[in-house]
Formats: C-alpha cells, sequence, structure tokens
C-alpha cells in the first residue's frame, strides 16, 4: 500500500496537533477545518478504506467512534452535536488513503447534499 501522510503522523515523522492518543487509535485536528472543530480520528494499523476493514476489525472501529464520541465532549459540542463522515474511494472524494473518521461540529452544519 502506498505510504500515506497519516502514517508520517502515527511515526511522529510529520507534526500533528493531537487530540486523543490510544495503543489503537490517533485524532488530530485537521489542517484545512470545515468548522471550529475538525478531528480526524485513524487507526494506527493501515486500512486504506472502509472497503477494507475486516470482520476482526469491528472492535477497532468502535474504539475510533468512541473516540470521537469523547473527543466531542471535551471540545464541548457533544450536547448541540457533530457529524462524523467517511469518505471512501473516489465517489466519496477520499483523499488519503488511510482510513479516518471526521469529526466536524461546533457551527450549524447544512444538510449533507447529494453533490
Ligand atoms: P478525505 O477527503 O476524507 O480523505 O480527507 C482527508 C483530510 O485530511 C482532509 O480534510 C485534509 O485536510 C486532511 N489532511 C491532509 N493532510 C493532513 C495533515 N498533514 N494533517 C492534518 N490533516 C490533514
Amino acid at each position: 500500500m502506498t505510504e500515506t501522510v497519516f502514517a508520517k503522523i502515527i511515526r511522529r515523522e510529520l507534526p500533528a496537533d493531537i487530540v486523543y492518543e490510544d495503543d489503537q487509535v490517533l485524532a488530530f485536528r485537521d489542517i484545512n477545518p470545515q468548522a471550529p472543530t475538525h478531528v480526524l480520528v485513524i487507526p494506527k494499523v493501515e486500512i486504506a478504506t472502509v472497503n477494507d476493514i475486516q470482520p476482526g476489525q469491528a472492535e477497532l472501529v468502535g474504539r475510533m467512534v468512541l473516540a470521537a464520541q469523547r473527543i466531542a465532549a471535551e471540545e464541548g459540542i457533544a450536547e448541540d452535536g457533530y457529524r462524523l463522515v467517511v469518505n471512501c474511494n473516489r465517489h466519496g472524494c477520499q483523499e488519503v488513503y488511510h482510513l479516518h473518521l471526521h469529526l466536524i461540529g461546533g457551527r450549524q452544519l447544512r444538510g449533507i447534499s447529494a453533490g
């Protein structure tokens, strides 16, 4: 698999504003935030896309969601709400081929459009 910028962030070869870390999950602020809170939650193991998640990685994906839940609370956006987004492949506009949840909030978001 092609090396991604997120692999470099995991290895601390690229700087990132890390907001959460445990043995399996890392979360850091998006370099091009779309809202006051825009955090990316990633697994430390390399999984390219949602299509590549294996059944045995179900707990890991759950840990990513729980990390996002915790960060949302820490950011003070849990009650007002937020959005978790995963883009997949070309039609989903995925740019970085290392699985990530976008945690986006801190302002009123628009409805998800088809385009
Ligand atoms: P996606 O289109 O779902 O693959 O989103 C990739 C996201 O990664 C984009 O929102 C980028 O702004 C973000 N991104 C790319 N490089 C970095 C970086 N070095 N540090 C933080 N976020 C990044």
